[in-house]
């Protein structure tokens, strides 16, 4: 399989190179040029990649376009190793009250032109009685997995909330998938999260009735 790949590459490269192909999930992609051939290490992700992926290979191995090609060649191998841990995880997208899918599913095509592909789940209610916070949601990167905390499932949360905190959570989502290196609030995220229309109106029934979920502190946050 590995000779097969290296042909297939040579062949669109139109030239020589040593392939070596790694099982690292930290490595994604590796060119060294010397003056004979390029020394390529590739995520073994890529064995089965479809054409167009192959071809971005080729286009970052001869430096064309080599950002562009980079971004595609991120999201693959993210998706991909991602979806082999996540397979495993139980996912109850469907409350009480609320169909997660659902949502997910309305604001992936709203807000992210249906590119989101991370599974979304609801998780056990838990408050963080040490930091005396509450964690509504959270972003799995490695298993590409949302899970939205169930004390959410309930009449008394209104529609507008459980989206926004399921908005925040794709928009980690969209930025790992899309390349992003930096976790977390970055600037560029928070420049994007207010641009969610609904984001004004949810943090202020937050303030309002934090107390729903929790009784002594006066201290929130959203992960
Ligand atoms: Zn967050």
């Amino acid at each position: 399989m590995q000779k097969k790949f290296e042909e297939i590459l040579e062949k669109k490269i139109k030239g020589k190179i040593t392939l070596k192909i790694v099982n690292d999930n930290k490595l994604i992609l590796h060119v060294r040029k010397t003056e004979r051939e390029k020394a390529v290490k590739i995520n073994r992700c890529f064995l089965d990649a479809p054409e167009e992926i192959i071809d971005a290979v080729a286009g970052f191995i001869l430096g064309n376009k080599k950002r562009y090609h980079r971004r595609k060649l991120v999201r693959f191998a993210r998706e991909k190793i991602s979806a082999e841990i996540s397979d495993k995880v139980k996912i109850e997208y469907e409350g009480e009250v609320y169909n997660l899918r659902e949502i997910f599913d309305f604001l992936n095509a709203k807000h992210f032109n249906n590119s989101i592909t991370s599974k979304i789940t609801f998780g056990r209610r838990f408050n963080n009685e040490r930091s005396r916070s509450i964690v509504f949601g959270n972003y799995n990167p490695k298993k590409n997995l949302i899970r939205i905390n169930r004390a959410l499932d309930s009449h008394l949360v209104p529609e507008f909330f459980v989206r926004y905190i399921v908005f925040h959570e794709m928009l980690h989502a969209h930025m790992y998938l899309s390349g992003s290196n930096s976790p977390g609030h970055s600037k560029r995220f928070k420049k994007k999260e207010l641009s969610y229309p609904g984001i004004k109106i949810a943090e202020k029934w937050k303030k309002e009735n934090l107390d729903l979920f929790i009784k002594s502190a006066n201290v929130q946050q959203t992960e």
